[in-house]
């Protein structure tokens, strides 16, 4: 089972991606399925982000051609964390993740 981070992204808007939260999943698909009908959304308006083993935080990343918004470094990488889109270099990008899996270990202590 894998933890997954649910957002709502409508497909046929505008809309900004929002977060409705987190559930267990085996695969991507199972997760999909089931934010549906808990959250009585189509399936197609709704994204799936794995949360892996040990509370470490997966973020999308694709290049760009944009400098890193910290450093300058180009090209970077274009990521999107919980609705946030930035450009940052694979170093400060790195930073970043780390400070949120810390947070995430802190926030997963004492439930295990
Ligand atoms: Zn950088």
């Amino acid at each position: 089972m894998h933890q997954w981070q649910i957002f709502l992204e409508p497909a046929d808007t505008d809309e900004k991606r929002t977060s409705l939260g987190t559930l267990w999943a085996d695969t991507m698909s199972d997760a999909l399925n089931k934010a549906a009908q808990y959250y009585e959304k189509a399936t197609h308006d709704l994204v799936a982000v794995q949360v892996s083993q040990g509370n470490a935080l997966h973020i999308p990343v694709k290049p760009t051609l944009q400098p890193c918004e910290e450093c300058g470094t180009s090209p970077a990488l274009q990521y999107e964390l919980v609705g946030i889109t930035g450009v940052l270099c694979r170093e400060c990008l790195q930073k970043e993740v780390d400070v949120v899996n810390r947070a995430l270990k802190e926030t997963s202590q004492g439930e295990e």
